[in-house]
């Protein structure tokens, strides 16, 4: 089988990008090669830039998304620690499952599908917690919460943030907005493959970490000396780099760079803007709050007596543009369109509500 001009999770006309794709057909380096550690020295500064850090432990776990979401918690939570967790989909779900499993108090904080995180409800959750956990854009509900607002009045607490659907398509300023503990995918905004973690922690977080965390991979005390942070760049052995994906993510934020990342948030920001008025133009409902909805993934009402499944076949099959299902309880009453990384295009928002004006046709 061969996948041509498809996207995860987006529309996929060709691909005007194609720098990290093309870095994967490079002829592969060694993990120690010293061509190889400068390309890591300097994927680790890109995500500076994407994150608005300057914290040094910045770096690509070698794993998804969601091992960004294992090493955030396993590292800073103490056995009993509060940790407070802003529920409003699906993701911020399993941040509750994960802190658990790490030995937190939960107090998990229930907000409606669809709406953003109330800032003040969260901070008052707790008198004292360790910790404050949130997603800043809500993928299985397309809505985007004010992570600058929790950062203003965490006192004391750790802020700890999931980017995965923001980092590259939307502003994050991780250092102006108080985030102390954040980790991103590479499948999402920055156009990368799934397979690395871009994460942050600033060192109030790493001071207060969890000196012995029961994960030897994610243990962030270690994976210091894989890339250098720790001895002035000396590497020590951890783990064989997917050099590939590296050099993939290096080459996509060398290209973010060039664009300027205001003008790639700007981009998204459009696309978006292109897709959610004319699928209201159209007579469709959006399921996320207005005033809250991200750009560069949109949540939709399939509409009464439309069967989902069907017009989500037709669009992949006729045009080769994937929109996903929803999430949970709304799988069969939502959709879910991304316009990410290089699909975050007027062309590629008009060509979705061309092919979905026919399905619905
Ligand atoms: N957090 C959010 C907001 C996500 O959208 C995702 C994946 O879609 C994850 C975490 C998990 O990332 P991964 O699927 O790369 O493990």
């Amino acid at each position: 089988m061969t996948i041509v001009e498809r996207h995860l999770f987006g529309p996929g006309p060709s691909n005007p990008y194609p720098e990290a794709t093309t870095a994967l057909a490079q002829p592969l380096l060694g993990h120690l090669d010293p061509v190889f550690l400068e390309l890591m020295d300097e994927t680790c500064d890109g995500l500076r830039e994407v994150w608005g850090t300057s914290n040094r432990r910045t770096l690509p776990l070698s794993a998804t998304g969601s091992a960004g979401m294992e090493a955030a918690f396993v590292n800073t939570v103490h056995p009993g620690d509060v940790v407070v967790v802003a529920v409003n989909g699906l993701f911020g779900q399993r941040m509750v499952d994960v802190a658990q499993r790490c030995g937190a108090e939960v107090v998990a904080v229930e907000h409606e599908w669809g709406t953003p995180v109330d800032v003040d409800r969260v901070l008052s959750a707790h008198p004292s917690p360790a910790i404050i956990a949130a997603v800043h854009a809500e993928t299985s509900t397309g809505v985007r919460s004010d992570v600058a607002a929790l950062g203003a009045g965490k006192g004391d607490a750790l802020l700890l943030v999931d980017a995965v659907t923001s980092i590259g398509g939307i502003e994050v300023r991780a250092d102006d907005w108080g985030v102390d503990i954040g980790y991103a995918g590479t499948q999402k905004c920055l156009g990368v493959a799934p397979g690395l973690a871009p994460f942050t922690i600033s060192e109030r977080a790493f001071e207060r970490r969890v000196e012995k965390p029961r994960s030897w991979y994610l243990d962030l005390g270690l994976l210091g000396g894989y890339v250098g942070e720790a001895s002035g760049r000396q590497r020590t052995y951890h783990h064989t780099a997917p050099t590939a994906m590296v050099a993939s993510l290096h080459a996509a934020l060398g290209r973010i760079r060039a664009e300027g990342l205001p003008a790639v948030w700007e981009r998204h920001a459009e696309a978006g803007r292109i897709l959610q008025d004319g699928l209201q133009d159209l007579g469709l409902e959006l399921f996320a709050q207005e005033g809250s909805r991200l750009p560069e993934l949109t949540t939709v009402t399939v509409p009464e007596g439309v069967d989902s499944a069907q017009v989500r076949a037709q669009l992949l099959e006729r045009h080769g543009l994937e929109i996903g299902a929803g999430a949970g309880a709304y799988a069969a009453s939502v959709w879910r369109i991304g316009l990410m990384g290089h699909n975050a295009r007027p062309d590629a928002a008009l060509l979705v509500l061309a092919a979905l004006r026919e399905a619905l046709a």
